[in-house]
């Protein structure tokens, strides 16, 4: 989706209540994610998109908590709840996130990368926007100093407090420029880190950047073999070929209020279920 489409589509939508686009849509449930809360932009998040502040979050948790009720994955009993995650394993999770959502008893799913826990490595994506504000930096420095990633011992902690811990592949390649081979590889091995260091009985798989151009014969071999349980994508409010692909929304995207933003990917599955195009077909 254009960003400048999504931005005029959401103009609408300030004029339609939010109980009317759940009803009409008939998605009860939906899976917004983010990957990190900072009164700052930190350098290595800087030049990739929008960070929300703290205050920005609480609004958007009060927005969720007004429609949706806070619920674990799989567990909903509720009419319309919303099932909450994180991506990519910061540290941010530890020191912002959690106080907010224990405070509030929201509970929430965190996707980490293996290679990256413990501040041992970093996704080039946060290298490239640390070298555009400094091009003489080394990030193995940073990783040391700013501690950007959460420790085996704060994800310990997290999932003793309830939380889920969940695998967002080894090193976060996007999945469609890799072999099936090595897509089974990055699955299989971050789930095994995430099993064997806390202990997490569900497997669930979050893709990293996208599930795009990722093939049937993928999702058949990680289901059969019982790799994953459940696999989650990034494409928003949609319904999904594969019966165990869940699509979660990403909130931070276009730097919208999650009110503005989710109400716009109702519209956009409503509007879209009239021409057929709300399956996502992989
Ligand atoms: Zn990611």
């Amino acid at each position: 989706m254009k960003k400048n489409l999504f931005k005029i589509l959401s103009l609408l939508t300030s004029f339609i209540p939010t109980k009317f686009l759940i009803k009409l849509s008939g998605k009860q449930t939906i899976y917004p994610f983010y990957h990190i809360i900072n009164n700052n932009s930190p350098a290595h998040i800087k030049h990739l998109y929008p960070v929300r502040s703290i205050r920005q979050f609480e609004k958007d948790l009060d927005f969720l908590q007004k429609y949706f009720t806070a619920s674990e994955f799989l567990q909903n009993k509720n009419k319309s709840a919303f099932i909450l995650s994180f991506d990519d394993g910061l540290s941010d999770v530890y020191k912002t996130i959690t106080p907010i959502l224990k405070k509030r008893k929201i509970p929430a799913i965190f996707f980490i990368n293996s290679a990256f826990i413990d501040n041992k490595d970093m996704f080039i994506n946060y290298i490239s926007s640390l070298k555009k504000e400094n091009p003489k930096i080394d990030y193995k420095g940073y990783l040391k100093t700013e501690k950007p990633y959460l420790t085996k011992q704060q994800i310990s902690e997290l999932k003793t407090e309830g939380f889920t811990i969940g695998a967002h592949s080894i090193n976060h390649p996007l999945f469609s420029e890799i072999s099936e081979e090595e897509q089974i590889r990055q699955t299989k091995e971050s789930i095994k880190f995430v099993t064997e260091n806390f202990g997490e009985t569900q497997k669930l798989f979050a893709f990293p950047f996208t599930d795009n151009g990722v093939k049937d014969t993928f999702f058949d071999t990680v289901f059969k073999n019982k790799i994953t349980d459940y696999t989650f994508g990034t494409a928003g409010i949609k319904d999904d070929k594969i019966k165990n692909n869940i699509q979660r929304i990403p909130i931070e995207k276009y730097g919208m209020s999650a009110k503005r933003h989710i109400k716009t990917e109702y519209l956009l599955y409503i509007l879209k279920k009239i021409i057929g195009k709300h399956i996502v077909e992989h």
